[in-house]
């Protein structure tokens, strides 16, 4: 009973299969076999049944001699000609559905092209070669450093062992870490195997992507968010019949369907875009462990700014560290100077957005045209809009959270729901006309900048102005070509591209990240600084990094204005192990959410108590249950949520016993709960 993964078993003379079905329902179905479809019927292929009245498409898993049900109903027909899922497919999906605490046929269904999930495709196979990528130059190896000698050596012994083993590769921006990366899948090419290259955002990265493009050509997949269906499954078949051997692109592209796996790369690893925030939610740092392991290859988590939970692995040894220490040519990193704005406001007794010392630095910057970043990360106009009379501030009224006035298309904007109105003239409170606007979002540093300079062209990046395809491209185009001085953005600017005329990057306020209510909040900051400050100086002309802030002694932003990281995790993971949280810790969120917030308050009370009476003395041990506490966002499009965190040192024991206890726990009407393990925020 049961699948036999190394051998894709055929159902023979079994009766019944084993169905895994896209549902939040954490079992697999037994259907009888027809005798018609019993020698087309494989472990990997996608069936239709019967379910609930409706017709559904599942994943045949295995299959069994003896039936759960009194009377099983039979397959309606079979959908594929060969497997779509190779046992390798399998046994990674079935290991996220006990990690990530979800149903396997979910965690299949993550796997897959999306055309796939919904059955038969009908689509016409079409090229998947659109405009985005044009194929450049094909670019020879570059003749290695010696730093990058020893880190390439170290990956290529286990690329050539073929073993697992996970690299934690530290090397600052510029350090020549991609270099590295595209060296070791050239040789993993030459051994006839294929690779894995994971990036955070492709349309963020596409300096990464063509040098990957440029250097294996038509080897290449690109995976891209932007794929429209068809496309994607294109792609999709491209790369399970072995013609595309390198694969490029975002979270999913870790189950893309190579066979013969040589090597995974995740570049930015500390990246929170990895983690999927909805079922099955996923982190592809952990997936592409497990699916490394299965594969026996080497896997590369490449950083600047490593996540706490990588290095603090690597530093305990149960990861290998190695490290890029010098920027390639020996450039020197920027000087970087932090500007308190406490004292900004008692000279100049009025809160200012920007510093004399961030103004004359602009001033220089385009003087010597040259280019200058701006980084806020805050979007929008102004930040919320108050009524000077009776204090009231403007909130959404389906979620816990101020409204954000944008001035293009003059209205107020709520971040959670997307919800938006008209900014009232009068206080729909008391009626007076004070309605006053507070804070500072990109749109209105873009609109002072203008005033500041009304000579600079000047251009912004964010949410916002790229909502159409192709416009981040378009941006980044501009800037690179010089038709824009000043880039004003979100985090959306912090990634790796690589401007060599940028000589100036301004941090309007460091202290948006670092206020968030998240254990988090510190690496945040740190990562995004670190990554903002490596945009300035990546030319011959030197950089220049000026952080405003109301918190200038924090460790966050000392260790990144010495571009100290080592001094940075020193402090940090000394009050993640205070606090007892991750690394030290794995955490399971449990959210409650309900329209009723006396109906979210008491499930969340109720599934606390349900737990302790469910956990076994020794889960208890294990196990630390903490709260119920209202999210930090305690209300979202009307629903109302609380959490009950479960910390644990052991994943797997803490997910065994949340798992053994959640089987029977029956939600009140009207409330649902989300179980999210190792959330990346809370
Ligand atoms: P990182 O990925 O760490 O930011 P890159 O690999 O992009 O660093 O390298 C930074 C720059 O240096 C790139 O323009 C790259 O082409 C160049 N480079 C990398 N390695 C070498 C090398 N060994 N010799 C000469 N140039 C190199
Ligand atoms: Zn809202």
């Amino acid at each position: 009973m049961g699948y036999n993964a190394d051998n894709m078993e055929k159902s023979k003379e079994h009766k019944f299969a084993e169905v895994a079905v896209n549902l939040p329902l954490d079992r697999v179905f037994h259907y009888s076999i027809p005798s018609g479809l019993k020698k087309d019927a494989e472990i990997g292929k996608r069936v239709y049944v019967p379910f609930r009245d409706k017709q559904k498409v599942g994943y045949i898993t295995g299959f069994s001699d003896t039936c759960d049900v009194a009377k099983a109903k039979p397959i309606d027909s079979i959908i594929d000609e060969k497997p779509i899922l190779s046992s390798h497919m399998l046994k990674l999906t079935k290991w996220i559905s006990e990690t990530y605490l979800c149903s396997w046929g979910q965690a299949i269904s993550a796997a897959i092209p999306g055309v796939l999930k919904k059955g038969k495709v009908s689509v016409k196979p079409r090229s998947a070669k659109t405009a985005k990528v044009t194929l450049p130059q094909a670019t020879k190896p570059l003749k290695l450093t010696s730093e990058q000698e020893r880190v390439m050596e170290s990956v290529l012994h286990k690329i050539e062992q073929e073993d697992y083993k996970t690299f934690v590769l530290h090397g600052i921006t510029s350090s020549g870490k991609t270099e590295i990366y595209l060296q070791a899948i050239e040789r993993v090419l030459s051994k006839g195997k294929t690779s894995i290259v994971l990036v955070p955002e492709i349309a963020l990265t596409p300096q990464t992507v063509e040098r990957f493009a440029g250097r294996f050509g038509d080897r290449v997949a690109v995976l891209h968010s932007g794929l429209i269906g068809s496309m994607r499954y294109s792609e999709w078949k491209r790369i399970k019949d072995g013609t595309a051997r390198v694969v490029v692109g975002a979270r999913s592209a870790i189950f893309s369907p190579v066979n013969n796996l040589g090597l995974i790369v995740i570049d930015e690893e500390h990246e929170t875009s990895y983690k999927q925030d909805d079922a099955p939610r996923y982190h592809a740092r952990d997936v592409a462990l497990m699916r490394a392991k299965l594969s026996n290859c080497p896997v590369i988590l490449g950083s600047a700014t490593p996540s706490l939970e990588s290095f603090y692995m690597a530093k305990k040894e149960h990861l290998e560290l190695v490290r890029l220490t010098k920027r390639i040519d020996d450039r020197s990193l920027p000087k970087v100077k932090i500007v308190d704005m406490r004292m900004e406001l008692a000279t100049r007794k009025r809160i200012v957005m920007f510093s004399q010392v961030l103004l004359d630095a602009i001033e220089r910057t385009l003087r010597e045209k040259k280019q200058a970043m701006i980084f806020l990360n805050r979007r929008g106009f102004s930040t919320y809009i108050s009524c000077k009379k009776c204090g009231l501030v403007l909130k959404c009224k389906k979620c816990d959270s101020v409204l954000v006035y944008h001035y293009k298309g003059k209205s107020l904007v709520c971040h959670y729901c997307n919800f938006r109105t008209a900014p009232p003239e009068i206080c729909p409170q008391c009626r007076a006309s004070y309605m006053k606007y507070f804070g500072v979002g990109t749109e209105k540093v873009e609109s002072e900048l203008a005033r500041f300079f009304p000579g600079a062209r000047i251009a912004r990046m964010d949410t916002d102005t790229t909502k159409k395809r192709g416009s981040h491209e378009e941006i980044l185009g501009e800037f690179r070509k010089h038709n824009i001085d000043i880039l004003v953005g979100t985090q959306m600017i912090a990634k790796g591209h690589d401007f060599p005329r940028v000589t100036l990057v301004g941090v309007v306020n460091a202290d948006v990240t670092l206020n968030l209510p998240d254990f988090r909040a510190s690496e945040r900051t740190f990562n995004l600084l670190a990554q903002v400050a490596g945009r300035a100086g990546r030319g011959e002309d030197g950089g220049e990094v000026i952080i405003q802030t109301y918190a200038p002694g924090h460790y966050s932003l000392l260790a990144a204005s010495k571009h100290d990281y080592e001094k940075f995790y020193a402090e940090e993971i000394k009050t993640r192990k205070d606090l007892f949280f991750p690394p030290f810790c794995h955490i399971i969120k449990l959210t409650v959410r309900s329209r009723s917030e006396q109906s979210a308050v008491d499930a969340s009370q109720n599934l606390r108590r349900f737990l302790e009476q469910k956990f076994s003395a020794k889960d208890k041990e294990a196990v630390k249950i903490v709260g119920p506490a209202p999210s930090p966002v305690s209300k979202i499009r009307g629903y109302y949520r609380w959490n009950v965190l479960l910390k644990g040192k052991n994943r797997s024991i803490a997910c065994e016993a949340a798992k053994k206890a959640l089987i029977n726990y029956r939600k009140p009407i009207g409330v649902f709960l989300a179980v999210d393990v190792d959330p990346i925020s809370m």
